[in-house]
């Protein structure tokens, strides 16, 4: 967040001329590493590589700018910098793989302030006369920025449960808020054609900070991270907009290619729920969750200790791995590359299955077994690996549920119908690792825990997944 506002404390300064190419040349250089850095983070295999020219685009970014204009202050540029890092680094470190979307929603609210602040303080300053055409991009990057600010806070307050996570919803709520939509969008049009109405101008600010607000709170905590990549996308557009404002065309494009791969990414997430995105924004879907809870009942299940899992999985040929949102509930990663070592020196063929939406965030899975190591070519998207169920001997389910449940399938009353879903139950055998019988983010029950050929490993899946290692190696030993 602190870089884009660097690069734009030294943009008001005046150009100088050989400088002034070096940069433009610079900034080309580093639009191309962010399109690459995108490209290969679409693959687990070029991800870190997509992380490096990231980081290498934005440190040419900043030292060009740095260098190619006539700072105002460097002192204050470093103050901002060690505040920035200071917050920065330790919220990197010292928070958790599971809080990341919050940590994430978090960014992008600083990021969109950085922004709005920006286009406020730029308002200002070219009082009386602003021409249309900055107006336009001002206006724009303040409305998305504030509203982008307040909603992001909102959905990491929900995230963190410092908030209700559940949807808070009221009469006529979609009325009120797009009437403040519209008001506060009525405000931007009158003051791009009367700039000088400056009295005007906190009320639009304001408008747009409320309307932040209620877009969130009508909206559960498990939808959070679909509507962060929303808002992402929204801090993204704001720093576009910022771009054609202060005509920075690093900040358009970088902008730019930020807001459209926060929307493309909502869309993947959308798909991969089977929800429109009207339905996450206005379905307060986490009340559908509260009256699904209230329908599972009690019936029998076959449970099955680490010994018998161990004996199990020994005799397979093909076990095919389903990580889900406890695994990283548990932290269980390494325990996991454990039993993946032991079973593959046994000659056992184990691939990882994962769902587009496993986990509380895109790609958490692939994170998650990238951090034990697991290799790249053992993990499979849903579509490639969905046929293999069937001649699967054992698909070990680890704190995974709804991306499970055949209910996506058969069950048309089911929130989650026409969800895509892992073909789990087609396995010969299935093992599922959890605490209870308590559900999972869509908070319904699911049918495959009733099967016949399925067998519920119940606890907490690191410690249930070292007891099944424990298991096995006194089988190898007694063999
Ligand atoms: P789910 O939320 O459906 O289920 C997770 C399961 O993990 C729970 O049933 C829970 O059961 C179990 N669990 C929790 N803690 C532990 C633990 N310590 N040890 C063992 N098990 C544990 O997760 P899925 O990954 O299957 O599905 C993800 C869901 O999140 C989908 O519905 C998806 O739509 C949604 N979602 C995903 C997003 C993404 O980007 N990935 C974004 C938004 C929503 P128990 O309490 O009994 O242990």
């Amino acid at each position: 967040m602190i870089v884009p506002l660097l690069l734009l404390v030294a943009e008001h300064a005046a150009p100088a001329g050989p400088r002034q190419t070096l940069m433009h040349l610079s900034y080309i250089v580093a639009s191309g590493l962010f399109v690459l850095a995108l490209k290969w983070m679409n693959s687990p295999t070029t991800a870190r590589r997509g992380v490096f020219a990231g980081e290498v685009g934005m440190l040419i970014a900043i030292i060009s700018t740095l260098i190619s204009h006539q700072v105002v202050s460097f002192e204050l540029i470093f103050i901002a910098f060690l505040v920035g890092s200071a917050a920065g680094v330790p919220l990197a470190y010292l928070m958790p793989m599971t809080a990341v979307p919050q940590r994430t929603a978090l960014s992008h609210a600083f990021g969109a302030l950085a922004a709005a602040l920006i286009g406020t303080a730029e308002y200002y300053k070219m009082q009386p006369n602003v021409p249309v055409g900055i107006m336009v991009a001002l206006i724009l990057e303040m409305l998305l920025g504030f509203l982008t600010f307040t909603g992001s806070l909102m959905a990491c307050g929900k995230l963190q449960e410092i908030l209700p996570t559940r949807p808070i919803v009221y009469r006529n709520q979609n009325i009120i808020n797009l009437s403040i939509l519209i008001i506060a969008a009525g405000l931007g049009v009158y003051l791009i054609v009367h700039p000088e109405q400056t009295v005007l101008f906190p009320i639009f600010a304001g408008l747009s900070l409320l309307f932040g607000v209620l877009l969130i709170v009508p909206i559960g905590g498990a939808d959070m991270p679909t509507v962060i990549s929303l808002l992402n996308s929204y801090a993204g557009l704001s720093a576009c907009a910022m771009g054609f404002a202060l005509d920075n065309k690093l900040l358009v494009i970088a902008g730019a290619l930020d807001g459209s791969s926060g929307f493309i990414l909502s869309i993947i997430m959308c798909r991969a729920m089977n929800r429109s995105f009207t339905n996450v924004l206005f379905g307060a879907f986490g009340q559908i969750q509260e009256a699904a809870k209230g329908k599972a009942e009690a019936r029998p299940v076959r449970s099955a200790t680490a010994e018998e899992a161990a004996g199990i999985l020994d005799a397979a040929r093909l076990v095919l791995v389903v990580p889900g949102y406890g695994l990283a509930v548990a932290q269980a990663q390494h325990k996991l590359r454990e039993l993946y070592d032991v079973l593959t020196r046994r000659g056992v063929d184990v691939q990882f299955a994962i769902h587009p939406v496993a986990g509380r965030m895109p790609g958490h899975m692939n994170v998650l077994l990238a951090e034990a190591d697991i290799p790249y070519d053992k993990l499979h998207e849903m579509d490639d690996i969905n046929s293999d169920f069937a001649q699967a001997d054992v698909a070990l389910v680890i704190g995974a549920n709804d991306v499970t449940n055949p209910a996506a399938r058969n069950d048309s009353s089911s929130p989650i119908y026409g969800m895509p879903i892992l073909n789990v139950d087609q396995a010969r055998t299935v093992m599922v690792i959890k605490r209870s019988m308590s559900p999972g983010f869509a908070g319904i029950d699911n049918e495959l825990y009733y099967m016949d050929k399925t067998l519920m490993l119940f606890g907490d899946a690191k410690s249930f997944l070292g007891n099944i290692v424990k298991e096995m190696a006194a089988l190898i030993k007694a063999a």
